[in-house]
């Protein structure tokens, strides 16, 4: 029997996974199914054997890693008997990111002052950041529920960063929910960016804080979405729950089906369909590199729906169920495991 993991491996395993997703994801986010195909084979892009060029992960991981960031900082403070707000210190932190990528905010926006995470060179480089999350943190306004920004903005910008909500221990799922919606109003207004945020934390919070199986943590996740007033997102998560069933179903079909994962309702779906599709019988690694590849081979935005997979299995079996070959060639690696490693340790510290 393997021994259950560790909140630590947990913590590690899904910003791994999370970053291991991502980078498979990369090496092919601006193919199409049949650009893939030609490039790598039928069966497309499998493992970082594969890729050609360097295996780095991209602003998924860099923004999820900020978000780590951001709640260390609101904890680091409570943990000095300040209360700071939790959402002031990840648009911060965001903020920060911004500045990695070489973009000026609005002479209105506060400059926080440089940390750990600002002086990682593996985080400044620039990996096609979406476009939502630039404007909104140059506009030097905070995003808010209250005084939302970018109206109209719903793409996966925010599910890619939200999996560490659902990370902290000793809170309640609903502070994980509270947490991603609120960091989602920062750059997204569209009501379904910030939901399926909520939906990715409050799944990953249910197999770290309250060691769900995978199958009860997405149904969490369901229930969450039902509660989101958004009828598409839960008709779209029924949807990957029954193509799932069968065992999954041409990348083609799973695209007609469920999108192609740009906006934060298909991503979310994508993942979900992904991680059940796939058996878990073959053990840990087995089904993480099958559904992560699973989930980047197709004609989207397979950065943020591998980046996603990777985080939902990886924080479920930990860094122990990761393959050890994949995290080897992971450029940047070191810093991922750092910013675990901080989470761990300022939440052990409270
Ligand atoms: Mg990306």
């Amino acid at each position: 029997m393997p021994v259950a993991p560790t909140f630590s491996d947990r913590v590690h395993g899904c910003l791994l996974g999370g970053a291991l997703g991502d980078a498979l994801g990369y090496a092919v986010e601006e193919l199409d199914l049949r650009s893939i195909r030609t490039a790598y084979g039928p069966s497309g892009v499998r493992s970082p054997e594969d890729v050609r060029e360097s295996f780095g992960f991209s602003d998924d991981t860099q923004l999820t890693l900020y978000t780590v960031d951001g709640l260390v900082d609101a904890i680091q403070w409570a943990n000095d008997g300040v209360a700071a707000d939790e959402t002031a210190c990840l648009w911060l932190a965001y903020l920060r990111w911004l500045a990695t990528q070489g973009e000026p905010a609005s002479s209105s926006a506060p400059a926080p002052p440089p940390r750990w995470i600002d002086t990682q060179e593996v985080l400044r480089r620039r990996r096609r950041p979406g476009a939502a999350c630039l404007s909104a943190l140059r506009s030097g306004d905070m995003g808010t529920l209250a005084r939302p920004i970018n109206l109209e903005a719903k793409g996966s910008g925010t599910v890619m960063r939200s999996a560490p909500f659902g990370l902290v221990p000793h809170v309640p799922a609903e502070v994980a929910d509270r947490l991603a919606v609120n960091a989602a109003a920062l750059t997204h207004g569209h009501p379904a960016a910030r939901h399926c945020a909520a939906v990715i934390a409050v799944l990953i919070h249910a197999i770290v804080n309250d060691g769900q199986s995978l199958r009860e943590a997405v149904a969490t996740a369901v229930a969450r979405a039902g509660t989101s007033g958004l009828p598409d997102l839960s008709k779209l998560l029924d949807t990957a729950l029954e193509l799932a069933t069968d065992g999954g179903v041409s990348p083609e079909l799973m695209t007609a089906a469920l999108g192609t994962g740009w906006t934060a309702d298909e991503a979310t779906a994508i993942a979900v369909y992904a991680v059940l599709a796939v058996p878990a019988d073959a053990g840990a690694e087995q089904h993480f590199s099958s559904a992560v590849a699973l989930a980047v081979n197709h004609d989207g935005d397979s950065d943020t729906t591998g980046a996603i997979t990777g985080s939902i299995l990886g924080a479920l079996y930990g860094v122990q169920g990761l393959p050890a070959a994949w995290t080897a060639d992971l450029e940047g690696a070191d810093v991922v495991s750092a910013m675990a490693r901080l989470l761990v340790d300022t939440t052990s510290a409270g």
